[in-house]
């Protein structure tokens, strides 16, 4: 009895530890350092390659409550994102570093994890006793990619993501920035182990309270200890000018390629019209600049991205601008004059699968059973449904190693409405989504509360007694 992992990422370390738990021995197999991917930077397993938040943490947020499920269930990752957490507000941030070192001293000293460095060139063997799990990220292997196309029976499907820069903190000229949380949310001072919610979450057009956006690249839900960058409107379309005439690395042609919605590069924005990122991630909403009492025309925020609090990066502004060009437009914003940059915006490609033509509700390849695919090559999109996929898939391995049934947690939960989104979603129009409650069962309509929040927070309640229940008929011996 021993399970294969292929992929030291997110999805592959969480189902390493999960299926390692239940005393089941692992082989983990990891191609860094022997073979680099575009974007990885060091031979470390789950390091985070973009934002170093796991976005929102309060359980009127789906994934708020994403999070709290995967802690209920013990999730290595979550364990590791509490033991490393910077100030973000309310959001989950974590000093990438520790964060990754945390994961790999607990799986490399694990008695029952066998971590091996070695580029797997094709889907290992697999039976019901020793099933596998191929869990290689949007940047799969060449080799392995062409493999698994020939499993799953089809070309596999892509499209362009891109991350953004990060600055080194001495060099944000700080008479020019403020450090503020939108809304002035923050979670200092708040009781954390209760049921979260978020205050001052309101649309002030509308009064309504509104979900924070959480898309993938750190385009955070606003929440944080931000600093900010505030600017006038001068500023602004003099910013504005120079982006769109800025010269972009590889594509050209913004309205063919394909961009995942929640993670747009900053250029491609502005080219759907002046106004798009003052409505994006120049929003100036809910900020005040302290020297002129009003809020500021536009502002860009930066997010601290390490425990040492030397590393901010750009919220939201992932762009694959030369990088030449890049520092000069991204030198315009006030604050970064002289920003020296850590890191620059680039953009790369996605590999995943069409999940619902593929998978089971159990992570488990349906031509193939004995195969499970977690993480973002599976159909997911983010650190934290990476993780959880692979938690779920690490679950399932082990019961199916050792003849036990496999499930998956019921649609009401996060964890079990991910599951089932990518194993039944519309094959035809197939995109990795992030968590919602839209994709979580709705509430009986006599039970739903009124107003968002309330109702989110209704759902969260019933999501983690679902949990509960379904972890004491299947999870306890
Ligand atoms: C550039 C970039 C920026 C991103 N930004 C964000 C962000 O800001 N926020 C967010 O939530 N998500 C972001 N994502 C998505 C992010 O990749 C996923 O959320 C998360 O890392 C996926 O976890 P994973 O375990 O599926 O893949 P990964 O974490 O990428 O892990 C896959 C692992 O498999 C290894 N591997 C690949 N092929 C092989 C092989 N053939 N043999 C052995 N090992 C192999 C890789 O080296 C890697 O360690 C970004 C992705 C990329 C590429």
């Amino acid at each position: 009895m021993t399970i294969r992992i292929v992929g030291g990422g997110l999805a592959g370390s969480e189902a390493a530890w999960q299926a390692a738990s239940r005393g089941v021995p692992v082989t983990l197999y990891e191609m860094r350092p022997v073979r680099a991917t575009a974007v990885h930077k060091t031979d470390r397993l789950a390091e985070l390659v973009c934002s170093n938040s796991f976005r929102g943490d309060k359980l009127d947020n789906a994934v708020g409550l994403l999070k709290e499920e995967m802690r209920r269930l013990d999730s290595l990752v979550m364990r590791a994102a509490e033991a490393s957490r910077v100030p973000a507000g309310a959001a989950l941030a974590v000093d990438r570093e520790r964060f990754a070192e945390i994961i790999t001293q607990t799986l490399s000293t694990h008695p029952l994890i066998t971590i091996v460095r070695e580029e797997i060139g094709s889907i290992p063997a697999s039976s019901e006793s020793e099933p596998v799990i191929v869990a290689t990220g949007p940047l799969t292997s060449d080799a392995l990619s062409a493999d698994l196309a020939s499993l799953v029976g089809q070309a596999h499907l892509y499209f362009y993501d891109a991350i953004s820069p990060i600055v080194l903190a001495e060099t944000i000229d700080r008479s020019k920035v403020f450090r503020q949380s939108r809304w002035d949310r923050s979670l200092r001072g708040s009781s954390f182990d209760t049921l979260r919610t978020s205050e001052g979450t309101s649309d002030t057009a509308r009064g309504e309270p509104v979900e924070p956006r959480a898309p993938a690249c750190g385009v955070d839900d606003g929440e944080g200890d931000y600093l900010n960058c505030p600017l006038t409107r001068d500023e602004y379309e003099a910013f504005y000018r120079a982006l769109i005439s800025a010269e972009s690395a590889t594509v050209h042609d913004f309205d063919k390629e394909r961009f995942f919605e929640g993670c747009l590069p900053i250029e491609v924005m502005a080219h759907r019209g002046p106004d798009t990122l003052r409505f994006g991630p120049m929003k100036p909403v809910g900020l005040t600049d302290p020297r002129t009492g009003r809020e500021p025309y536009a502002a860009v925020q930066l997010r601290q991205d390490n425990l040492a609090g030397d590393h901010f990066s750009l919220v939201g502004f992932q762009t694959q601008i030369k990088w030449g060009d890049q520092a000069r437009v991204l030198r315009m914003i006030p604050g970064l004059e002289a920003a020296e940059f850590v890191r620059f915006g680039m953009v790369h490609r996605n590999t995943y699968v069409n999940g619902p033509t593929v998978l089971a509700e159990t992570w488990q390849v349906r031509a193939r059973p004995t195969v499970f695919f977690a993480g973002q090559m599976s159909g997911v999109e983010g650190y934290v449904e990476s993780a959880a996929s692979g938690l779920l898939a690490g679950i399932n391995a082990a019961a199916l190693a050792k003849g036990e049934p496999v499930s998956s947690p019921p649609r009401t939960t996060a964890i079990g409405a991910l599951a089932y989104y990518v194993s039944h979603a519309n094959p035809a129009h197939y995109e990795p989504s992030n968590i919602t409650f839209g994709i979580i069962q709705a509430l009986d309509p006599g039970k739903a509360p009124r107003g968002k929040k309330l109702r989110n927070l209704a759902l969260s309640e019933r999501a983690l007694a679902d949990l509960a229940v379904w972890m004491g008929a299947v999870l306890t011996p």
